[in-house]
């Protein structure tokens, strides 16, 4: 039997082992490590600065007196309060949807659309750079599962072309994408891949992840942004970033989000997540569709548009490194200097284009990205 001492040694020699980093401080503009150091803080996915928020804590605290910390059984039983009613309710007005389904995380929800909704004789075409999430929904459902390189529209079409002339009838073909990508903060074409999903007569879910909270009108994403969210057939996103809080939405027509609700595993066998969650969410929403998100997008994009002379196209900002030690090298330097950056190696990225990953936040001041930008101009 393999051991586990020897796979950890192995990780270890490739510089791919990976421990966790102890925090002492809530998350933040900076944070404290556990040995004491602090570090300003551009290696959260926070992007409005929220998960530590006032107005939301009292909103948290309120929340929980008046519903309770646990919803005590999964949706389906008797988990479906008024509080997960109310927040699909307001999601599905916010993006325009029929209806919305929440789940326990962005991760559930991924693999509980995709396994949902394919089965063996399906076809899912994603882009080669999706979320971890979307390949193991994929893989779960045991439809075939084909690449395009990322962003191709080119091969998007062979891909849809092959699926079409390989399967039957009543075969599903699902185009899956992120809007913004995670690891390289770039945006989907997705007006191409539209066209294209819509003359292959294929399904198209779409990840806001990194999107939501911070693009389009009312930060509701890029879909929104570029008025195209009702030619998608599945939104998704998450809570856990912009909004600061956690869990995870698909929003789409009323049908299809029936069918998730019989069909979603990780949504049928799950508990559902506390109430007082479920409400705060709720509350940040409204938050981020208010004058408030506005200054908090405002902001960000202030911060990001400093940072760099090229138009930001989201919060995330890599700097390829190349090798794994070169990557972690850089990190480990740019905390000396008193900053907070990960490197991101394989197997979350590409061998040969470890990284540093930036992530901007409307809680930055000018201040600290000056002072990000003479750090990095030192390294070099
Ligand atoms: C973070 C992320 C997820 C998972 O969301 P969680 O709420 O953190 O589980 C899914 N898809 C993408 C693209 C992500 O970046």
């Amino acid at each position: 039997m393999r051991s586990p001492g020897e796979e950890l040694a192995d990780l270890a020699g490739k510089g791919l082992k990976r421990s966790l980093r102890h925090l002492d401080s809530p998350q933040g503009r900076s944070v404290v490590l556990h040995d004491g150091a602090e570090l300003l803080n551009f290696s959260s996915n926070d992007y409005l600065g929220l998960a530590n928020d006032d107005e939301l804590k009292t909103s948290f605290a309120e929340n929980i007196h008046r519903h309770g910390v646990g919803s005590g059984a999964s949706r389906l039983v008797c988990g479906t309060l008024d509080p997960h009613l109310e927040l699909e309710e307001s999601l599905a007005a916010l993006k325009n949807t029929e209806a919305a389904l929440t789940f326990s995380t962005g991760f559930a929800t991924a693999t509980g659309i995709i396994s949902g909704l394919c089965r063996k004789g399906d076809v899912v075409i994603a882009d080669k750079l999706s979320h971890a999430s979307l390949i193991d929904g994929s893989r779960l459902s045991e439809a075939t599962l084909r690449v395009f390189a990322h962003n191709d529209l080119n091969q998007l079409e062979q891909r849809l072309k092959w699926a079409r002339e390989n399967t039957d009838e009543s075969a599903r073909i699902l185009v899956v994408t992120e809007s913004v990508f995670s690891m390289d903060g770039d945006r989907a074409p997705l007006e191409g891949i539209i066209e294209l999903k819509d003359r292959y007569d294929a399904l198209l879910l779409v990840d806001e992840a990194h999107a939501f909270g911070i693009i389009g009108p009312q930060g509701r994403g890029l879909g929104s942004e570029e008025g195209l969210d009702h030619r998608i057939d599945l939104q998704m996103g998450t809570f856990s970033k912009a909004v600061g809080l956690s869990g995870g939405y698909v929003c789409g027509s009323r049908v299809w989000i029936d069918l998730l609700i019989n069909r979603a595993r990780s949504f049928i066998y799950s508990t559902a997540p506390s109430p007082a969650l479920a409400a705060t969410i709720t509350d940040a929403l409204a938050l981020i569709a208010g004058k408030r998100g506005d200054e908090l997008r405002s902001a960000l994009w202030a911060r990001l548009e400093q940072f760099s002379d090229e138009t930001p196209a989201s919060a995330i900002v890599p700097l390829i490194i190349g090798e794994n030690e070169a990557a972690l090298a850089a990190a480990e330097r740019l905390q000396e200097k008193g900053f907070l950056v990960p490197a991101i190696r394989y197997p979350t990225v590409p061998p040969g284009t470890a990284r540093l990953r930036l992530t901007f936040s409307a809680a930055h001041t000018e201040a600290d990205v000056e002072a990000l930008k003479a750090a990095l101009a030192d390294l070099t």
